[in-house]
């Protein structure tokens, strides 16, 4: 658009031509809105960056970024479109999907993993063709599968958890003496741990199911309902947190 050549003077009339003029200066009509145009200077200016806090104004700043080639800023609302899609990964990848837009696409997908798989309606899914929900979907069921398999136990299986990543080690659960135990198989074989672990391990299995990301396994709700039924029924408090917080890092 700015590449077009400048009408000459001698042309810079309202009666010579069908421009609009401010002045004598022509006007050029664009079909973005003021608030989404507003942003795209302000991008190029030094300091903070304008921050786009609504969903469809971030596409809309971004459909004109790329619109009119300012790749740059492109860049720097692609940034934002991440941290917007952890809040609304479903209404963001409506909205990048109808555009095809692929990196954005695939971070809204990795964003819904915080969350359970969409079933309630939304304006913006209209936007999205069936097949690519149901991709959505798949995405999410496959990813909530490898999550689940490094821990669940086979079908039939005579132990309760199956960990062969985990080695034995100085895990708390595995050399505590004051609980009921339950047999899980790990790295060097079946060994038994304690009831507390095993049922923690599970919750966060369950959890895991739902929300396929690292940060679930993580998240301090996991850890201290695990550490908390941990002190409830032994006494290896000291070392309880410290082993749990291992553990999960060493999952994720
Ligand atoms: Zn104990």
């Amino acid at each position: 658009m700015f590449s077009l050549p400048q009408i000459p003077d001698d042309r810079k009339r309202k009666e010579r031509d069908d421009a609009k003029y401010v002045g004598d200066t022509p006007v050029i009509s664009v079909s973005e809105d003021n608030e989404t145009l507003e942003p795209l200077p302000r991008f190029c200016y030094p300091g903070h960056d304008p921050e786009l806090d609504k969903g469809e104004l971030l596409y809309a700043v971004l459909e004109a970024a790329r619109k009119y080639d300012m790749e740059e800023i492109a860049e720097k609302v692609s940034t934002q479109f991440v941290k917007y899609a952890e809040k609304y990964p479903f209404r963001l990848f409506a909205l990048a999907s109808s555009r095809c837009w692929t990196e954005e696409v695939k971070m809204a997908a990795k964003a819904s993993l915080l969350y359970p798989v969409q079933t309630k309606y939304l304006e913006e899914l209209d936007k999205v063709t069936v097949g690519d929900f149901f991709r959505l979907q798949d995405h999410h069921l496959r990813c909530s599968t490898a999550a689940c398999s490094p821990i669940e136990s086979p079908v039939g299986a005579t132990y309760s958890l199956s960990l062969t990543w985990l080695d034995a080690h100085h895990w708390v659960w595995f050399t505590c003496p004051h609980t009921l135990s339950q047999q899980v198989r790990i790295g060097t074989g079946n060994l038994f741990a304690s009831k507390w672990w095993v049922d923690g391990v599970r919750t966060m299995l369950n959890e895991l199911r739902i929300r396929p990301r690292g940060a679930t396994v993580t998240h301090p709700k996991i850890i201290s309902g695990m550490a908390l039924m941990a002190m409830d029924m032994c006494s290896c408090s000291d070392s309880i947190y410290e082993h749990l917080t291992s553990f999960t890092e060493l999952f994720c």
